[in-house]
């Protein structure tokens, strides 16, 4: 593969990103990004990659979670923290279940650009841009909101910088020690899956009690007290991406500096594309999202060109069909990264082939479609005899209500109650949970 430059996607066809009105503002921005310290280092990135590589070989398994897209008016300690308990608890599920260490990943400080199906949006007759993530323009449906303006990304980056700290604080301060297991359940509404979680915690309590009996120093265990806990995001704003690579002197290669692991969408996986070209140079982890238009052809240049040393834990495939359309879709893929000989890492995104809109007009998402689709992925990975190594949900642990069924019955009629994301609708903390439980089964079955 050709040399690489951090700056050569910018001779690239580029879509999905914002045409910036003032070019001299836009530079100012850049400028100063580079200046900042980048918010992850290359070494958490490489742990990273070789967590990913044992995922792929079915050692270890993916779950990877959040925001669609993070808000500025919505950050708080309290939605952090809320969101990193469900993820441990899923963690946890996953891990006693299924016998296999759980890599932790967030859609979190950082996850704020979107792509969008129309350029526009119209409402009562009223046509404006499209609201693409708090990084580029604002929600509110006003003409000014909608102007892309660079100085965004100077309170992304300051946002995502006071997440990933507490984060990090959360991970190794105590928070996350597995003698907590019991204290994440508090706060949570009461369901049949809290009360499945409960026991499994007596369980773990039980076993740990059983090992300082036995002699078993577990207090002072490093690996029960902390954990890895990673970021990741759509590498989608590439001024952002670019202004915040840094040259990393162990390796000489380039890190992206703004989160361990990018990926990048459906919609923005041309493979002679201003985003394949950005990521194929950097050392992260990547991601690339499969839809059903994703064609063997482009898969197989995607694969050379992302990952062409065929290296484990480089590329994970976030299949992303839609229920019902993993059997025409998943077995042709799959049999494509065989034929090439590819290390990839095959994860579940049910979200974003399964949303709707709902009567009353709130972007919804079945939840009998989501455990469908995370059903259909895993009984496709053991006919083909594949690994089926993580998956990718859209998530919160606020009590939201955004995707209609579950445990609690969520109705259309209750989308309105507590509607709060920015743009695609998540699985609150019990929907969560529930499919946690799913996915051990699956696992262990
Ligand atoms: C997303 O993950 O929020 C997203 C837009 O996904 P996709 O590119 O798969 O549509
Ligand atoms: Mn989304």
């Amino acid at each position: 593969m050709t040399e690489w430059h951090k700056s050569d996607w910018r001779a690239k066809p580029r879509v999905q990103m914002p045409d910036y009105p003032d070019a001299t503002a836009l530079r100012g921005v850049e400028t100063r990004l580079m200046q900042y310290p980048p918010l992850v280092f290359a070494g958490e990135a490489r742990r990273l990659k070789s967590q990913l590589g044992a995922a792929s070989r079915g050692e270890a398994f993916l779950l990877q979670g959040g925001d669609c897209a993070e808000a500025f008016d919505q950050f708080s300690a309290d939605a952090i923290r809320d969101t990193f308990k469900v993820m441990l608890q899923m963690a946890m599920v996953l891990t006693y279940g299924a016998k296999v260490p759980v890599v932790k990943v967030g859609r979190m400080a950082g996850q704020f650009a979107k792509p969008r199906s129309a350029p526009t949006e119209v409402v009562e007759g009223v046509e404006l841009p499209s609201y693409r993530g708090d990084i580029i323009n604002d929600l509110a449906f006003t003409p000014a909101a909608r102007i892309p303006n660079p100085e965004k990304m100077l309170q992304a980056y300051t946002q995502a910088a006071a997440t990933l700290n507490l984060l990090r604080a959360f991970s190794t301060g105590g928070y996350a020690d597995v003698h907590q297991v019991h204290a994440w359940t508090l706060g949570f509404t009461e369901s049949e899956k809290a009360a499945k979680y409960r026991d499994m915690a007596n369980h773990i309590s039980d076993a740990l009690d059983f090992m300082k009996a036995a002699g078993i120093d577990s207090d002072n265990s490093h690996t029960l007290r902390t954990v890895d806990f990673y970021t990741s995001h759509e590498g989608l704003l590439l001024e952002y991406e670019e202004a915040l690579c840094r040259l990393d002197s162990t390796s000489g290669k380039w890190l992206a500096g703004s989160g361990h692991m990018l990926w990048i969408g459906d919609r923005t996986r041309q493979p002679d594309g201003a985003h394949v070209e950005f990521l194929r140079g950097v050392l992260n982890p990547i991601g690339l999202k499969c839809g059903p238009t994703m064609t063997g052809d482009d898969l197989k240049r995607l694969l050379a060109t992302l990952n062409p040393k065929n290296e484990a834990g480089r590329l994970t495939l976030i299949a992303r069909f839609g229920a019902g359309k993993v059997a025409d879709n998943l077995p042709r893929l799959i049999r494509t990264v065989q034929a090439e000989g590819a290390n990839v890492l095959w994860v579940c995104d049910p979200m974003h082939g399964n949303t709707i809109k709902s009567a009353s007009g709130y972007k919804t998402r079945p939840f009998d479609l989501v455990l469908r689709e995370v059903r259909e992925f895993f009984a496709i990975h053991k006919a083909e005899g594949t690994i089926p190594g993580g998956v990718h949900f859209e998530m919160t642990g606020q009590d939201v209500t955004e995707c209609i069924g579950g445990m609690r019955s969520l109705s259309e009629e209750n989308l309105s109650d507590r509607y709060h994301t920015a743009c695609d609708p998540r699985l609150n903390a019990s929907q969560s949970l529930e499919l946690a439980f799913l996915v051990a089964e699956e696992l262990s079955a």
